[in-house]
């Protein structure tokens, strides 16, 4: 037998397209090696997210002095994780009970080899197949600094660090990326003493400078040290760190946080790479073999959930309905600290004298003032007074980024933003001052 469409990977890349296409009728297979909703809702954005959660929670209760009690299992880690892990375990159960609603056949083990136009299970069946797509995502990027040390005990990286059932006495944090900085707001929430080490000039380098400093204010208020533009030379069993200026960091844990690298089977067929290693493709997501496509991280074009799953359905329709790919969609950037920061389309770094730049600090709201939210700005950037660009650092960022992700997308003009009418009090109305 072959199968129209055989999906690899289970993650927010892989089940969308998969279930598109046996709800057409045709003959599909997903494999998932681990469990289904992939990296984002097993080890990524989901636990990150609830954890980030409840270190908003004890962060505001200890900065307003309001009294809890401290012995309440809601502020230990074990109920934190056992919470976490309970319902993880329910929403990947229901991808798979839809998957298998849909029809899709479902194979609970890994790809071990690929070939043109089949691949062999880890139990060794011989699977064909007509097209088949890459969402097999990533795995963590140990550097080699640190080889040798990824596997002790307290050395995490975020496949394991959600695991974790009690605070480390203190955590060095290696990347200063999105995943590093939201972990190092997370344990200094709960008082554990954090260094986070990068080697860039900054941490969250992609996102606009003054953004950056206001989560720098936060992250030092919270007896966060941060370390920049320090390379690290090596580190031992006794898990100290040797910089570059040869300044030694030593703490109880070490979190690896360096980025991602690509996950793809064993195979035959010489794919096509970029230069870091991510599966090249063409605007149709196709991989230098033509019935095998690569989208989600594994192609490297975005690492992110919602471009996953975006260009799931982008293939999708245009495998089915020979729908043309969109390659210009706004993709919303954000780190989930407290405030969070959020960011869309043209940054200020990028840009000249052609584009105008408005800024508005959060202390413009009177109910900032008196949910005590003042610290925060939101800015725009037009171009021909078209919308180019959105950034926020400060409550609610995550949530109003969305609105202003559609004007950016639709390249909306100041004269149809000005029809909008905001709900008031709300921190929205920020924007309506700001053209
Ligand atoms: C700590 C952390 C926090 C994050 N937070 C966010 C966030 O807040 N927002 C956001 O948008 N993104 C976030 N991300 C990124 C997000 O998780 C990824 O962008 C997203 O999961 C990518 O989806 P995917 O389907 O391409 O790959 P994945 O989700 O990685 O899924 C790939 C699946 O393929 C399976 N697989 C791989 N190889 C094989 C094989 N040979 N055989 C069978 N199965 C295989 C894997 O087991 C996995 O389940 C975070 C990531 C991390 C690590």
């Amino acid at each position: 037998m072959i199968y129209d469409l055989v999906v690899i990977g289970g993650g927010p890349a892989g089940n969308e397209i998969v279930a598109f296409f046996a709800k057409k009728g045709l003959k599909t297979l997903i494999f998932e090696q681990k469990a289904f909703g992939g990296t984002c809702l097993n080890v990524g954005c989901i636990p990150s997210k609830g954890y980030l959660h409840r270190a908003k929670l004890i962060s505001e209760l200890s900065s307003n002095k309001i009294a809890f009690a401290k012995d309440s299992s809601y502020f230990f880690l074990e109920d934190l994780q056992k919470f976490t892990q309970r319902t993880i375990n329910r929403m990947s159960l229901a991808i798979e009970k839809r998957l298998m609603d849909r029809n899709v056949e479902i194979k609970k083990e890994k790809v071990a080899f690929l070939s043109k136009d089949y691949l062999i299970s880890s139990s060794k069946e011989k699977i064909f197949f007509k097209k088949l797509i890459l969402a097999t995502g990533t795995f963590p990027r140990i550097p080699e600094q640190l080889l040798g040390i990824e596997s002790l005990p307290n050395v995490f990286t975020n496949e394991s660090i959600f695991n974790l059932q009690k605070m480390p006495e203190s955590m060095t944090i290696v990347g200063g990326g999105v995943i590093g900085v939201e972990m190092a707001y997370f344990f200094a929430s709960f008082g554990v003493p954090v260094t986070i080490i990068e080697g860039m000039s900054t941490i969250l380098s992609f996102f606009d400078n003054d953004l950056i400093l206001e989560i720098k204010k936060i992250l030092k208020r919270k007896k966060v040290n941060i370390i920049e533009n320090e390379k690290i030379i090596q580190a031992n069993q006794q898990l100290e760190i040797k910089l570059n200026t040869g300044e030694i960091v030593k703490s109880q844990s070490i979190l690896i946080a360096t980025g991602r690298l690509a996950n793809i089977p064993d195979n035959d067929l010489n794919l096509d790479k970029i230069s870091n290693g991510y599966l090249k493709v063409n605007e149709c997501f196709q991989t230098s073999q033509d019935n095998i496509y690569a989208i989600g991280d594994v192609n490297g074009i975005s690492l992110l959930a919602h471009s996953a799953a975006d260009q799931s359905k982008q293939l999708c329709h245009y495998l089915l309905e020979n729908r043309k790919i969109e390659h210009d969609r706004v993709v919303p950037s954000i780190v989930y600290t407290s405030p969070s920061l959020a960011s869309v389309g043209i940054r200020e770094k990028d840009t000249n004298e052609e584009y105008v730049v408005k800024k508005l600090s959060y202390s413009w709201l009177g109910r900032a003032h008196l949910e005590k939210e003042t610290e925060g700005i939101m800015k725009i950037i037009f171009k021909d007074d078209i919308i180019v660009g959105a950034h926020i650092v400060g409550a609610y960022a995550e949530e109003i980024i969305a609105m202003m992700g559609l004007a950016v997308q639709e390249k909306m003009s100041k004269d149809i933003l000005r029809r909008l009418i905001i709900a008031h009090p709300t921190y929205s109305e920020l924007f309506m001052e700001l053209f």
